[in-house]
């Protein structure tokens, strides 16, 4: 028994989990994801996604490693450069990260879209209502005027303005499907997966093997770091960047093992 044993699998409010809790950042995203559910912004659907990604957090140690630091640094240095970068957000992106995703939006000029794998109007307008909440400007999603080429009806929604016209999207936890369709329209796509062999972190160009609570805040920092450097520095964080390498590290110390 350790002093830990005592925390509640159902707590209030997230100040109630101890900061030096050993799973600490598992705690704290199971909670959110929780929450989420509670306030109709994630579906249900959203916690089996985060049990996955919470079974490779707990194998990569709960850190970001250092290529998932480089692919931040490169994911901020493409979202610099770009001419209209959307950040994409579903109900997991929306409980787990809303203000710190409109901090990432500010720092780099991108657009919010909000996207749905389960998608009805009512979750889209809580959805833009809650990243409102927590300083988003403008929330795009709710027209849905455009479609992706090559999905289903519903997933492939998307505003004409927003992710269709986009050169430059963030798609966090993204399913497969999806990720592949916006790779065939040429998007430059960076995908936040805690999971390397997914198929979404193997299509991006900019694959981020690491809890979004943490990539999203990160990303955020290398975003103002680079905000005054030039396009050429800018364009060499992209060029040294090596995706496949970044995902072989990740995979390799999920495998090997070692906390
Ligand atoms: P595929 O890409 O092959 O369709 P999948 O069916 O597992 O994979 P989803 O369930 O749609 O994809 O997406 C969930 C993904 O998000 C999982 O790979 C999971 O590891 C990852 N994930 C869940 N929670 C987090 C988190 N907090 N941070 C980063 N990644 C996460």
């Amino acid at each position: 028994m350790t002093e830990y044993d005592t925390v509640s699998a159902d707590v209030e409010h997230e100040d109630e989990i101890p900061e030096d809790h050993p799973r600490y950042q598992d705690l704290l995203t199971r909670h959110r994801i929780e929450k989420g559910v509670e306030k109709g912004i994630t579906h249900l659907q959203g916690m089996h996604a985060e049990g996955r990604g919470s079974a490779f957090d707990y194998l990569l140690g709960e850190e970001t490693i250092p290529s998932a630091d480089a692919a931040e640094r490169a994911a901020a240095a493409h979202l610099l450069l770009a001419d209209h970068p959307v950040l994409s957000i579903n109900g997991n992106v929306a409980a787990l990260v809303p203000g710190e995703m409109a901090e990432l939006a500010a720092a780099t000029g991108a657009d919010l879209e909000v996207n749905l794998f389960n998608r009805t109007p009512e979750r889209i307008g809580e959805i833009a209502a809650h990243l409102r909440d927590h300083g988003a400007e403008d929330v795009k999603g709710l027209e849905a005027d455009a479609r992706i080429p090559n999905l289903d009806h519903q997933r492939a929604k998307v505003d004409e303005d927003g992710i269709y016209a986009a050169d430059v999207v963030l798609v966090p936890l993204e399913d497969g499907d999806r990720a592949e369709a916006l790779d065939e329209m040429g998007k430059t796509e960076i995908v936040i997966d805690l999971n390397p062999l997914s198929r979404s972190p193997r299509v991006a160009e900019v694959p981020i093997v690491d809890n979004i609570i943490r990539a999203v805040p990160n990303m955020t920092e290398h975003a103002r770091e680079l905000a005054d450097v030039d396009e050429a520095e800018l364009q060499r964080v992209i060029d040294e960047f090596d995706r496949e390498a970044a995902l072989e590290e990740a995979e390799e110390r999920i495998r090997s093992g070692e906390l």
